[in-house]
């Protein structure tokens, strides 16, 4: 269930309203029913008319961690001191929100985890006294289900935010994780790269943290999400990151437009952290109201530069380098003892001596995983289009679907390798593969379909069809069955095969007698040695390890 609430034209026609937040003292957190009958009267405006408009777009969304819920008793706050003229009073600029920026509010992403309602939910955070769940129903986690979509939830949001386009998309969480002075962390993305958002990414990250740091609060504004880099280690320190789409301000970024990632530090109690959190939604939207028109800008020439996208190199994930600096970060005295509980170091934090910790932050990112853009872009053949459709359309890619088309010229992609995860993560079996393009005439049947790379989700295109990228649908096992053999040679049949092809077959002989004599593995195994054979007899499966997302120059 999502709730927009527009305040755009209610200025001064605000209903009176007190939250359970604000009745408890801070201490508790009312239902969905309040959200719905505190939202219901203020909805005024359609994403068609605001498109006319031509005004930035600014959606704040709290909630998808249902656990975590400052943000939507801070929405409830804001939206509030918006209507009722107390924000514009305070700060000038705020008066502008209203007249330049149409904000999208949703209290309550994770609607079915926020009403399992419960006072032991969140162990390692200061309040409310009784809270939502982390997962929706499903025991799915919504901040890992941007790319695969596989949610009802993630399906309703992101026909929410085609509709929107907000130029601006917030995702407000409560981080978990170690003591320290800070009180929250914003990480803006992209802040680097090449897209013509990044300075602009960039620039909001450090008037976040000017502006927090004026309403005396401390910020994280540092491109870092304040995680050590070894679990529970303060020595270890922190490194700078990106997230991929499969996290909101990494999805939001392939798309061209903001992300922000805002986590409000556990530790600290609730009034104080949903004070941080309006706190924090005043400063953004009074960026917005200063800077909206220019993000804009800024989206629109990143959608026309994606058309530029065919044949150029893309990274679709990087990784933290070695490079690091000394940062002064204000913690608490600390120690890590042997403790007889768990037979491991125990970090025990003391919250009555703060002390600055001299740690490392690792300042360098690098790509990891590069890939150049086809041509054309991507067909999916007839019999997986209809796994990925639906999801291409929730992401706003466009897509053509094709009539039976022979001999087409394409690059395929045939695993060497294909690995599947360990075990099972967030309801599904991953797989990961090593391999590599290589051209091939295919013919492609009447259904498949057509995605090109020149469209403004270009980028988003190649993070979903790519198979090395990292949230990928083959790495999010969409196409798992393509690994598996599903027609065999009996072992008798192999033998008396086999025989033949060496019979026949001079070079082939030579082959099989190097691999004897050089690789001890194949050597020692019978079934290895009856594979060769049956891979190069004319009834192997040329469809095995084949991935179902094949590259064009063009429109085939
Ligand atoms: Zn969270």
């Amino acid at each position: 269930m999502l709730l927009p609430l527009t305040v755009t034209t209610l200025l001064g026609a605000a209903p009176s309203f007190e939250t359970t937040f604000e009745k408890s003292g801070g201490l508790r957190t009312g239902r969905l029913e309040e959200v719905a009958r505190l939202c219901h009267d203020f909805e005024a405006l359609d994403p068609e008319t605001t498109r006319a408009r031509r005004r930035p777009v600014v959606l704040l969304q709290a909630g998808i961690h249902a656990g975590e819920i400052d943000g939507k008793d801070a929405e409830l706050l804001l939206a509030r001191e918006l209507l009722d003229g107390s924000a514009a009073a305070r700060d000038p600029t705020l008066r502008l929100v209203l007249q330049k920026v149409t904000l999208v509010l949703v209290p309550i992403f994770n609607v079915d985890g926020h009403e399992r309602f419960g006072p032991r939910h969140r162990t390692n955070q200061i309040g409310p006294e009784e809270s939502g769940w982390r997962v929706t129903s499903q025991n799915l986690n919504l901040n890992r289900d941007y790319a695969k979509a596989d949610t009802p939830e993630m399906a309703a949001m992101l026909k929410l935010l085609g509709a929107w386009d907000p130029v601006l998309y917030v995702d407000l969480h409560v981080t978990d994780g170690a003591m320290f002075q800070p009180d929250l962390s914003v990480q803006v993305q992209p802040w680097l790269g090449p897209s013509p958002l990044a300075a602009k990414g960039a620039a909001l990250s450090r008037a976040m943290g000017e502006r927090l740091t004026r309403a005396g609060h401390l910020a994280l504004t540092d491109f870092f999400y304040p995680e050590f880099v070894r679990h529970d280690d303060p020595q270890s320190g922190f490194a700078i990151a990106e997230a991929t789409p499969r996290f909101s301000q990494g999805y939001w970024a392939a798309r061209n437009r903001l992300g922000m990632l805002v986590e409000n530090h556990s530790w600290k109690p609730y009034a104080k952290r949903v004070a941080v959190t309006l706190d924090t939604l005043r400063a953004l939207t009074a960026e917005a109201a200063l800077h909206g028109d220019d993000w804009l800008a800024a989206s629109l020439a990143a959608d026309r530069k994606a058309l530029k996208l065919p044949g150029t190199e893309v990274t679709l994930e990087t990784s933290p380098g070695s490079h690091a600096h000394t940062l002064s970060f204000p913690g608490y005295a600390y120690e890590r003892i042997p403790s007889e509980i768990s037979g491991a170091l125990w970090t025990r934090y003391d919250q009555s001596r703060p002390e600055i910790w001299h740690i490392p932050l690792v300042d360098e990112i690098n790509p990891k995983t590069v890939v150049r853009a086809p041509l054309g872009g991507y067909v999916i053949p007839a019999g997986y289009a209809q796994v990925v459709e639906d999801r291409l359309t929730l992401h706003g890619i466009l897509f053509k679907t094709l009539a039976e088309r022979p001999r087409v010229e394409v690059e395929t992609f045939r695993a060497t390798k294909a690995t599947s995860a360990p075990a099972v993560f967030e309801g599904r079996t991953g797989m990961s593969v090593e391999g590599q393009w290589k051209p091939e005439t295919r013919d492609l049947p009447a259904g498949s379909i057509y995605v090109p790379v020149a469209q403004p989700h270009g980028a988003l295109a190649m993070a979903l069809l790519e198979p090395l990228a990292p949230d990928s649908f083959l790495a999010w096992g969409f196409f798992n069955a393509c690994f598996e053999q599903k027609e065999s040679m009996e072992g008798y049949v192999a033998e008396q095969a086999a025989r033949e092809m060496l019979s026949q077959d001079a070079a082939l002989r030579t082959e099989f007698a190097r691999r004897l004599a050089q690789d001890e593995q194949f050597r020692e195994s019978s079934a290895a040695r009856l594979l060769f054979f049956e891979q190069r007899a004319p009834s192997w499966d040329e469809k095995m390890n084949l991935v179902p997302v094949f590259r064009v120059a063009r429109e085939p």
